[in-house]
């Protein structure tokens, strides 16, 4: 089997279960898997310098809509609100096509990678046109990321006092029956597995009681993960109490959307009953900190879950609400969150890089990732700490302290995908010309 040998690293941070951080070390890769890490080890194979550089595991990103990425910065949605930021959108969003589907995926992947990530999810709610949630799995397959796509739904139109315009929703028992298409089709359970589906209603006030119940029963008879968006800011609250008459913790506990294969994003809103159900159950959640700031949604009780036990990893949350999609910008931005509101050793950039990698790959079910140990998937990034950025640190926190936010090299399942800070899997120029014709033609309306 084919052999890559990541040769005197500045330091290596494994994230192993010691948290051990080795300097002037090695990482040998054989096949898709990490063979050893340590001192002095040998090759016949390729061979890759890691002198000056922090190698880490890949970073993993639990929660995105990668399709957002046509519609950034857009006039209207910059400054409101959450659900005033849905009504502007909405509309837009629904002349989309396959094609916008697969092209955003393809660049909302390059953008991740670029930024360390080796394992994205994501969250697609929204079928216009003939989209499918295949769009972006292909897109996943050009690139070369790992990938948890999710089947989305929604199902409360306008006409039904929901937020999403009727031509956006789409009738239950088609939701149903394409989540089943979907996990039969594209659903690999296997260790090593590039993709794993999982299935994920848009938010208790998209869809119905009886959805997010049948889901929940659906997604347990097929062994996939369940994925939702819960208790985000104080709208979504009031929202909870008023139309269901309780809080979102009690809502999700009762409909069956608690437990080791549930990951709910954002949870800034949770009480201290909810992290405790959290913890209890091992339901996961995917803390966004630049989309909760950009949305003015509150800092998520961060430092109070990991102590609780409460599984917790990192998302960038859909590029309509981050416009900037940079996974090591958000574990920086997850650092600097819990410092503002539980003082300045309230996190550190090993704890924040942590979450982002090992804490980020057990939310998503995926233990043989986010750790660089023997028998794990070798997925690797590779940061340059040479350049302007991190010149004079004098520590491998630096990479969150203070950068490089680019990785050098980045490698999934073995596979280099990104060489000396560019991509090999994609033409990035092409697919750039791409996504502005589409995202131009959008604007045009
Ligand atoms: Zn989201």
């Amino acid at each position: 089997m084919a052999e890559i040998l990541i040769q005197n690293a500045g330091t290596v941070l494994t994230m192993d279960d010691a948290r051990r951080v080795l300097h002037g070390a090695d990482v040998l890769i054989r096949g898709g898997e990490i063979a050893a890490v340590g001192q002095g080890l040998q090759t016949s194979g390729e061979t890759v310098s890691g002198r000056g550089c922090v190698v880490t595991p890949g970073l993993v990103n639990t929660h995105h809509h990668l399709y957002q990425n046509l519609t950034r910065a857009v006039p209207g949605a910059q400054d409101a609100l959450l659900f005033g930021w849905l009504q502007r959108l909405y509309p837009v969003w629904a002349r989309f096509t396959p094609d916008e589907m697969f092209v955003s995926a393809q660049l909302g992947l390059a953008e991740l990678a670029l930024s360390g990530c080796t394992l994205s999810a994501d969250h697609l709610y929204l079928y216009p046109n003939g989209a499918r949630l295949e769009d972006t799995i292909h897109a996943a397959r050009s690139i070369g990321l790992r990938f948890h796509p999710t089947r989305g739904a929604m199902s409360i139109g306008e006409s039904d006092g929901g937020l999403p315009p009727d031509s956006l929703v789409e009738d239950e028992r088609a939701i149903l029956d394409d989540m089943i298409r979907v996990v039969d089709a594209f659903h690999d359970p296997s260790e090593g597995s590039m993709c794993r589906v999982g299935l994920a209603p848009c938010s208790p006030f998209s869809v119905s009681r009886e959805l997010m119940r049948d889901t929940a029963l659906l997604a347990r008879d097929k062994g996939v993960m369940l994925h939702t968006h819960l208790a985000e800011n104080d709208e979504d609250i009031a929202y909870s109490q008023a139309q269901f008459g309780c809080r979102p913790g009690q809502y999700a506990e009762e409909l069956g959307w608690t437990g080791d294969d549930v990951w709910h994003a954002h949870c800034v809103k949770l009480d201290v009953q909810e992290i405790d159900l959290f913890a209890r159950t091992r339901t996961g959640v995917a803390h966004c900190p630049c989309s909760n700031c950009r949305l003015g949604s509150g800092i998520a009780p961060v430092r109070a879950m990991r102590d609780a036990g409460v599984p917790v990893g990192l998302g960038v949350d859909g590029s309509a609400s981050n416009d900037m999609a940079s996974l090591s910008a958000e574990a920086r931005q997850a650092m600097l969150l819990q410092r503002v509101a539980n003082g300045a050793d309230a996190m550190s950039a090993y704890e924040a890089l942590e979450i982002a990698t090992r804490g980020g790959a057990d939310v998503l079910g995926r233990p043989d990732c986010g750790r660089l140990e023997p028998g794990k998937r070798a997925d690797i990034a590779i940061w340059d700490t040479t350049g302007v950025a991190s010149s004079g640190s004098w520590d491998a926190a630096a990479l969150l302290l203070a950068g490089p936010t680019r990785v050098k090299h980045l490698f999934v399942e073995g596979r280099q995908v990104i060489r000396g800070g560019e991509l090999t899997t994609v033409d990035l120029p092409r697919l750039l010309e791409r996504h502005r014709g589409l995202a131009q033609r959008l604007m045009e309306g």
